[in-house]
């Protein structure tokens, strides 16, 4: 299996860090993904670190819609820069969180845009976060990301099937976390059986949102497995059937096949 998306940079793992590596490891994650937005600019290298000391790591660079305040010129030309090192698989994450509003909501955007504009002047494909902001991800995705023809990654889908086939529209992946464990979400549930097979990818955003039986404690990539036994359920199919199509999905949502 693929963690498409984890923050294994997080301080949370300074104590065991190479333990939860090799927990993951063993629970039969082959590669992940560490998502490099850390602390937001200067830093924007948290997720290179960690793949340039390990070789089950790619990463990805980008601004996250919390930090986006921090940005200045001088982000940009470092994140284009960065885009060049052979682990940096995408920008992300990226987006729009309305929830926190850490930064402003106009500058958020204005981020968000340029960091569109970045990935597909370079070809890359992109990692969007969204919260609380759907339509306006949507309306700027379809303006600014959509005429390019990449492909995309929908992180921490926690929607409804209606939004997911708006997503599905823009040519998205879509990646299902802890919270499809949780027996509250019905409407994750149902988009969680509807989305196509070949369009599903797996994460833990760990340290966050750990799935059930882990929830409530920190989260790390070996318990990747009970997100993707809860999906293979809610589908019908093989737990293996999942781990195959996701992993032959993540290739493509990166452009690494
Ligand atoms: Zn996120
Ligand atoms: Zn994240």
């Amino acid at each position: 299996m693929i963690d498409s998306h984890c923050h294994l940079d997080d301080a949370v793992f300074d104590a065991d860090r190479e333990a939860v590596i090799q927990r993951a490891l063993d629970a039969g994650v082959e590669l992940m993904v560490a998502i490099g937005t850390g602390k937001g600019p200067p830093d924007l290298e948290a997720g290179i670190r960690l793949a340039d000391a390990h070789p089950q790591f790619v990463a990805t660079v980008g601004v996250h819609p919390h930090d986006a305040a921090k940005a200045v010129p001088d982000t940009w030309q470092r994140l284009e820069s960065l885009l060049a090192h052979p682990k940096v698989i995408a920008i992300g994450e990226i987006g729009l969180d309305y929830h926190y509003d850490f930064s402003p909501r106009d500058v958020q955007r204005d981020v968000f845009a340029k960091q569109l504009r970045i990935a597909a002047a370079h070809r890359k494909p992109i990692v969007i976060h969204t919260r609380e902001a759907w339509d306006d991800t949507i309306a700027l995705l379809e303006h600014h990301w959509a005429p390019h023809g990449l492909p995309g990654i929908m992180h921490c889908f926690t929607g409804s099937p209606d939004q997911a086939e708006r997503a599905l529209a823009l040519g998205f992946y879509i990646s299902f976390g802890g919270v499809v464990t949780f027996p509250k979400a019905a409407d994750l549930h149902e988009a969680a059986r509807t989305v196509p097979l070949d369009r599903i990818l797996l994460e833990t955003d760990a340290p966050y949102l750990a799935p059930v039986p882990q929830r409530g404690k920190r989260n790390e990539p070996a318990f990747l497995a009970h997100t993707a036994r809860r999906l293979a359920e809610l589908r019908g199919v093989a737990v293996e059937e999942i781990a195959r199509a996701t992993t032959e999905n993540f290739h493509c949502a990166v452009l690494l096949h």
